[in-house]
């Protein structure tokens, strides 16, 4: 996979068996040597300061990896509950708009924005996407 030098950053991961070696560092002088120095430098840290800080920037890259990667994973295995709620929220909304008198057509907004919005608010899966469907709720109250 490894074709370019290893990162400082892939180093480090390797050194917390994160990055798989590829046989780039065997065969590459610079990187090598960066990864022995890496690894006498991880040996012959200081007791908690230095330690703590590898080991917490290891851990930190580790989470934003496993975060990238549900976000990647969650579309595909939500979406379809998204297009569930997606319609029982418009079947709601369109049960309850014909009431106000305010509106005049339940069709104000068209059921492919509608549709559109609710999709939109399925692939993105920060926690603001559950703001879409609450100013839904709002709209039609
Ligand atoms: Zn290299």
């Amino acid at each position: 996979m490894h074709d370019k030098h290893w990162t400082d950053e892939e180093l480090l991961l390797r050194l917390f068996d994160v990055e798989q070696p590829d046989g780039h560092l065997e065969t590459c002088l610079d990187c090598s040597r960066r990864w022995e120095a890496m690894q006498s430098r991880y040996e012959n840290r200081p007791a908690i300061s230095g330690g703590a800080i590898e080991g917490r920037l290891a851990a930190q890259r580790l989470k934003i990896r496993a975060r990238l990667e549900n976000k990647r994973k969650l579309p595909s295995m939500f979406a379809p509950a998204f297009a569930a709620m997606a319609v029982i929220v418009l079947i709601a909304a369109l049960a309850i708009i014909p009431k106000q008198p305010r509106q005049p057509e339940p069709q104000a907004m068209s059921e492919d924005e509608m549709f559109e919005d609710m999709f939109r608010a399925a692939f993105n899966v920060e926690p603001e996407a559950i703001e879409p469907v609450q100013s839904l709720f709002e709209e039609s109250q």
